[in-house]
């Protein structure tokens, strides 16, 4: 990366945050925005947005960038469920009085005929699950192996790439994004006798086809609350956040 000033700096990590990029891109070509990437998986999106990626290094890391390239605005567009990266941001924004606002997308709610029963955090979904029981564990690589000492349950595991350790024996790894119709996630469910789901609510249409699928078949699905995030300005949709960048840029 070259030394110059950043005017934004866009954490990345959800399709929210893409949008946002084209966004900046296409209206401010004259700023210098970055979006930045944790990196945990290899295949990002192509976008027409400079880039960096993997950690800043904690609070300090990422007061020492903020202060290296006098980044004038922060927009956390991570996932929901990546708190510690939003808490780090709050802290090292504020600490240099850099103005910090969040995307984060409304969480999902149960309907009609859902059959979801909340976990606080992945430790408590794992021990929802019962012994002999057919999961679907949607919840990504990262955190998988957290749930590799039940191997008195099948699961079925579904990530875009491979888990940093194989999966126990005679589970089953599906490597592939989210399927995006409801018929092709009941496919799913059926072919493998899916019991149960573990999910993260994680919110938005990329991935809510499982849970319309699970509905239909009256498959149980354990849902992971949303971790604690930090009070800032927040938009729920890249419409709202869209109006107020255009304000600080041009107010600036
Ligand atoms: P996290 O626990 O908040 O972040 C861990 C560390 O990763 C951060 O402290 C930071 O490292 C680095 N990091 C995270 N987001 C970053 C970004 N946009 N740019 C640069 N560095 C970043 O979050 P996580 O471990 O990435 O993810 C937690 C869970 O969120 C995952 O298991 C998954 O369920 C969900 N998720 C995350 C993403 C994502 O892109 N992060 C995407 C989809 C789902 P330093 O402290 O070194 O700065």
């Amino acid at each position: 990366m070259n030394d110059k000033p950043i005017d934004i700096l866009l954490l990345g990590g959800t399709s929210d945050a893409r949008q946002v990029a084209h966004f900046l891109a296409v209206s401010f070509p004259e700023l210098r925005s970055v979006i930045s990437f944790a990196g945990i998986v290899q295949d990002l999106p192509d976008l027409p947005l400079e880039r960096r990626v993997g950690g800043f290094g904690g609070v300090d890391g990422l007061r020492d960038f903020l202060a290296r390239y006098r980044v004038r605005l922060i927009i956390d567009a991570t996932h929901p469920f990546a708190a510690q990266m939003s808490w780090n941001a709050t802290e090292a924004a504020a600490s240099l009085s850099v103005p910090l606002v969040r995307l984060e997308r409304s969480a999902w709610t149960a309907q009609e005929g859902d059959r979801w029963q909340p976990a606080a955090n992945l430790e408590d979904a794992c021990r929802f699950l019962e012994s002999g029981t057919r999961a679907f564990l949607a919840i990504g690589r990262k955190e998988i192996e957290r749930f590799y000492h039940r191997k008195d349950i099948f699961a079925l595991a579904r990530m875009i790439e491979a888990p940093p350790s194989p999966l126990p024996e005679g589970w089953h790894l599906e490597l592939s994004r989210p399927a995006k119709t409801v018929d092709e996630e009941i496919e799913l469910l059926r072919g493998h006798q899916i019991a149960i789901i573990v999910c993260k609510n994680s919110g938005g249409q990329r991935s809510y086809a499982k849970l319309e699928a699970a509905r239909l078949l009256e498959i149980p699905v354990i849902m992971i609350e949303r971790p604690d995030l930090p009070s800032v300005p927040t938009f729920k949709t890249p419409d709202g956040l869209i109006q107020t960048i255009t304000q600080l840029v041009q107010a600036s």
